[in-house]
């Protein structure tokens, strides 16, 4: 079969190696976009600074010329020699003519050899800093003027447009190398940084991983230790160690739940096989009372086994509801009526409080989550004690309250007795009929009209439930 690449690469990189590149790759950008505008920039800046500076320089030694003549209105060979010796030697080459064009001192005259190798030198300057430099030398001239006459002409000669000497050469070199060093001071830092971090992010994701590795095989004891102060780490660690939770609990429950199963089945099964066996051994007469007897234990496994078939359909996530608008507190009313011979033989005062609620809901399921309730209400409180049952509400919600005086739910057994099978006392409450099926059928129901049910309990003292539904 073809097999087409959707662009997910499926070489795994470790995060570690990813954070560190990320950093190194960001880095460099950094430090590449700051040489390349300090370079661009700086340039730009220094190209104009070095201009401005020879400009200044023609100035300063037309002035000085301008100021010698104006002494005694006589070139001085001497001074004006001296001024174009100092010029040559910070790369000007000066040419000074009088007003009649006859020239009084020119430096390519008086000195050729290091004008030439002035000339040269700034050639090679320039071309070592720019591969295609088109400069060539220029001369200006600029009229020397006293009292407005102009008593001559100086001429200065340069590497044009601009160049560099060998300290502005220096200046730039510098800078580069000093960008350089940058780099590779930021790269190391970014490098160590990088890994540092990647250290603290990867190394609990790792633990977190062997972690889940041991939940799939089914260890769930050892929770994650690991405190992070990344929010998202946190929140990782936390999960798995309350996945391992849940694991652990429904794992336990599972067990639990096969040996009640198991239970439940084996004692009327092993009624039955005696009693059928007690029959066929001749050991007991096989009267009406004792196939009665076995009809009974019959009649209880096929109970169980409707139980789980109802709480199997209602539990798959399709129950469908009939919805209707009825009055809740009026079908309370009407179902502890119902009870309440039940209550009385057992000497339990039922106390009941509500106004008219009326609510949107599957009146077949509210009833039998009221049953429900008052019937294990009725199972756990021992006689004298006192069932009150409370219907309050608000524009959106209705909330109903049932509450005894009785046995009590061990703290222990709280979590678990909306699963099935769980009995919080299994000798007790065998002896009272319970299957441990009732409340799971009713946390279903609730639900089911997105509602909600919780339970308070103190053993010997009592138990609460409430359910909150929308209207
Ligand atoms: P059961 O058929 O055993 O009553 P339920 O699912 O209705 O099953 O209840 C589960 C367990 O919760 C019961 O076995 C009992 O231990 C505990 N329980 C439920 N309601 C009460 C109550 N009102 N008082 C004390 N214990 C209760």
């Amino acid at each position: 079969m073809l097999d087409i690449d959707l662009g997910v690469s499926n070489i795994k990189y470790k995060l570690r190696t990813k954070l560190s590149l990320s950093y190194l790759l960001i880095t460099l950008i950094c430090v590449a976009s700051i040489s390349i505008f300090a370079n661009i920039f700086l340039e730009k800046q220094f190209r104009e600074y070095v201009i401005k500076n020879q400009n200044v320089k023609n100035q300063e030694i037309m002035n000085m010329i301008s100021n010698q003549y104006g002494q005694d209105n006589k070139w001085n060979y001497d001074y004006i020699s001296n001024i174009g010796m100092n010029a040559l030697e910070s790369g000007i080459i000066i040419k000074v003519k009088d007003s009649k064009g006859k020239i009084i001192w020119d430096a390519t005259k008086h000195n050729t050899g290091l004008c030439n190798q002035m000339i040269e030198q700034m050639a090679q300057n320039m071309n070592s800093r720019y591969s295609n430099w088109q400069g060539k030398y220029t001369e200006t001239k600029y009229p020397i003027v006293q009292v407005f006459k102009q008593i001559g002409t100086l001429e200065i000669g340069y590497y044009g447009p601009f160049y560099f000497d060998d300290n502005d050469l220096k200046f730039i070199n510098n800078l580069n190398w000093f960008l350089i060093a940058i780099a590779v001071f930021a790269f190391v830092i970014s490098l160590f940084f990088g890994t540092l971090m990647a250290k603290r992010i990867s190394n609990p994701i790792s633990r977190v991983i062997k972690s889940a590795e041991l939940i799939a095989k089914g260890y769930y004891g050892d929770c994650i230790p690991e405190k992070s102060n990344t929010r998202e780490i946190h929140d990782l660690t936390e999960t798995i160690n309350n996945l391992a939770e849940t694991f652990e609990n429904q794992d336990k429950l599972r067990k639990r739940l096969t040996s009640d199963v198991a239970h439940e089945l084996r004692t009327p099964l092993t009624t039955l096989q005696s009693h059928m066996e007690a029959m066929i051994d001749g050991v007991w007469e096989p009267n009406i009372e004792r196939i009665k007897s076995c009809h009974e234990e019959i009649l209880r496994i096929n109970r169980m086994v409707g139980d789980l078939e109802n709480l199997e359909k209602i539990e798959s996530d399709n129950i469908v509801l009939d919805k209707t608008e009825f009055d809740i507190a009026e079908l309370t009313r009407n179902i502890i009526t119902n009870f309440e011979s039940d209550f009385v033989k057992k000497n339990i005062k039922i106390m009941y409080e509500s106004e008219e609620q009326l609510i949107m809901a599957d009146k077949d399921k509210i009833s039998q989550v009221i049953v429900n309730l008052l019937s294990n209400s009725l199972k756990y409180t021992e006689k004298g004690g006192k069932v009150k049952v409370y219907i309050s509400g608000d524009k959106d919600k209705v909330q109903l309250i049932v509450k005894d005086t009785g046995i009590g739910i061990p703290k222990e057994d709280l979590q678990y007795i909306f699963e099935r099978f769980y009995r919080a006392d299994k000798s007790r409450n065998r002896l009272t009929g319970g299957s441990g099926i009732g409340l799971a059928i009713t946390k279903a129901m609730v639900e089911a009209h997105n509602g909600s049910i919780e339970v308070q309990s103190k053993l010997n003292e009592g138990t609460e439930f409430t359910i909150k539904m929308d209207k």
